[in-house]
């Protein structure tokens, strides 16, 4: 009898579990669905090639106006975490590109085509790796909604990727370069600047949710990332929604998808360790052992 109640017990642990494991699944197939439908069939491979070129040049532009973090072994921690977050994104046309940038200001940017930036002052906030893959899949979901694309209404045609900016800009007296570059600078603007619209800003939340637990990191970080930045600033630029409206939204859909009760990970060790790194080493000296064969990467 006593047998029979301990087979009873297990079997019902692992009927539990495995039913638990198969809502998982469907929730992730899902996410997954959800977020390739959006666009799917409207934008082209001209539409993609003049994202990237544009972004590239915007890219271009910020990195001239920050220095980029020494440190090479943290550039490669932060690249390692960003590209584990983009590969389930839905823009497998795109190659992603994190960097970590010189900066008092407590923020990160992200350019069409895919590159990203964070700032060392953001970073110092941090306590864990899911904040870190928040903050990056929040910026990925800034550029996979093509948030600036669609802001300043850029979109290719059978043109040529700068006849069409050209055309947007209304530009027919003028080169398609000075039209270009005009674009350029407007985006820079909006970036470093303006900040997103609100409905942006939210839905690249809600994205960094979903973002985050189909990459296994729990989407939690995001909100004790937030709430540390909400109680130190009240946002950038005029349009930024303030921090409450965003961790309210956050919650919702963590609380709507069924995320809460998924055992994700924070990776509090690792963080610590690459932070530390950062924080003690000499960047230089790392580049002279790497090139002397000393570490072995
Ligand atoms: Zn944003």
């Amino acid at each position: 009898m006593k047998l029979l109640i301990l087979f009873l017990a297990i079997w019902t642990l692992f009927a539990l579990q495995a039913r638990i494991t198969q809502a998982d699944e469907v929730n992730s197939c899902e996410w997954r669905a959800r977020s390739s439908d959006i666009d799917r069939d409207t934008y082209s491979e001209s539409d993609t090639e003049e994202e990237i070129n544009f972004g590239r040049e915007i890219a271009a532009r910020i990195l001239g106006q920050f220095k980029m973090a020494g440190n090479a072994k943290l550039q490669k921690y932060v690249n390692l975490v960003g590209t584990a977050v983009s590969r389930n994104c839905n823009r497998p046309d795109l190659v992603f590109h994190f960097v970590v940038i010189e900066s008092s200001e407590v923020n990160a940017y992200s350019t069409p085509g895919g590159y990203v930036f964070i700032t060392t002052a953001l970073l110092e906030k941090m306590g864990n790796e899911a904040e870190l893959a928040g903050v990056l899949a929040h910026e990925i979901g800034h550029v996979s909604e093509r948030h600036i694309v669609k802001e300043l209404s850029l979109r290719g045609t059978e043109k040529s990727a700068v006849s069409s900016i050209a055309a947007l800009l209304g530009g027919a007296s003028k080169s398609a370069e000075i039209a270009f570059l005009q674009a350029v600078d407007k985006a820079v603007e909006l970036i470093l600047r303006d900040g997103f619209k609100k409905e942006d800003e939210l839905q690249a939340d809600s994205s960094a949710v979903l973002l985050c637990a189909l990459s296994g990191y729990d989407p939690e970080g995001l909100v004790t990332l937030l709430d540390k930045i909400g109680k130190i600033k009240t946002g950038v630029g005029k349009t930024y929604p303030v921090y409450d409206v965003r961790l309210a939204t956050l919650q919702k859909v963590i609380s709507d998808e069924g995320i809460s009760h998924m055992k994700l990970a924070l990776n509090t060790e690792r963080f610590v360790k690459a932070m530390q790194v950062e924080k003690g080493s000499n960047p230089l000296s790392i580049i002279q052992k790497v090139i002397s064969g000393g570490v072995h990467e």
